[in-house]
């Protein structure tokens, strides 16, 4: 049964500003066998964002209550706050015939290896640490504070790149989004 799940399931990650939100973007909106897993986070919402399409926001409470009742088929600390793939949101996708993308940090990469060793793991990278920063800068969307603790985070996160099935480089978008799609229409679309 777990490998039934792990077969239509994608990790995608990457340091924060690297690209990862936009490649995903751009992969449900190439082809409507792909979703996105909507995660909770005890993060503050920021900008556009919206409840129940970006994540599920919720108190450090709830979230830890959703803990202890198994919610979750991974969690992880990052930075300040705590993030979860929630196991609903995964089971129901796959089980309407979807493949679904996890965009999450290397901790949660880690941990679906474990549990479904099938599934396909990405590492998006980078094309240089200057880029990355800029990137993060141009966003606008963190503080000078929130910048500098990503950064540092990504320095340890690049040295996992190696334990994904793949990884690319986003450098030009158009080009890094069409080899991740390859990459999951080989693995989960029976070709494309
Ligand atoms: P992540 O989800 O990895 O944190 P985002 O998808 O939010 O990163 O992208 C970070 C910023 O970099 C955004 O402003 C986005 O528009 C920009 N970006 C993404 N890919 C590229 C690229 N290939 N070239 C230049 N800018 C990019
Ligand atoms: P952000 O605050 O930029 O939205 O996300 C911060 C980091 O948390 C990113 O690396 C993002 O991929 C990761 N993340 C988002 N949702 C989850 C999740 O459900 N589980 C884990 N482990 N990481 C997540």
């Amino acid at each position: 049964m777990e490998n039934d799940y792990a077969s239509h399931i994608v990790v995608l990650s990457a340091p924060s500003g690297t690209g990862k939100d936009t490649i995903a973007a751009r992969l449900i909106q190439r082809d409507s066998r792909l979703e996105l897993s909507c995660s909770a986070t005890t993060r503050k919402k920021r900008g556009s964002e919206q409840e129940g399409v970006d994540y599920y926001f919720m108190s450090t409470e709830e979230f830890d209550g959703l803990v202890q009742k198994g919610g979750f088929i991974e969690f992880a600390q990052y930075g300040r706050n705590k993030y979860g793939t929630l196991k609903s949101d995964v089971m129901h996708r796959i089980d309407a015939g979807k493949t679904v993308i996890l965009v999450i940090d290397v901790q949660g990469g880690a941990s679906i290896r474990k549990m479904y060793p099938g599934a396909l793991t990405v590492f998006i990278l980078p094309p240089s640490a200057a880029e990355l920063e800029r990137r993060l800068r141009n966003r606008g969307t963190d503080s000078d504070e929130e910048i500098s603790e990503r950064i540092r985070i990504a320095e340890n996160e690049m040295k996992c790149a190696s334990e994904y099935d793949y990884t690319v480089i986003n450098d030009d978008l158009d080009k890094a989004v069409g080899e991740v799609y390859n990459i999951i229409a080989k693995h989960c679309l029976n070709g494309g």
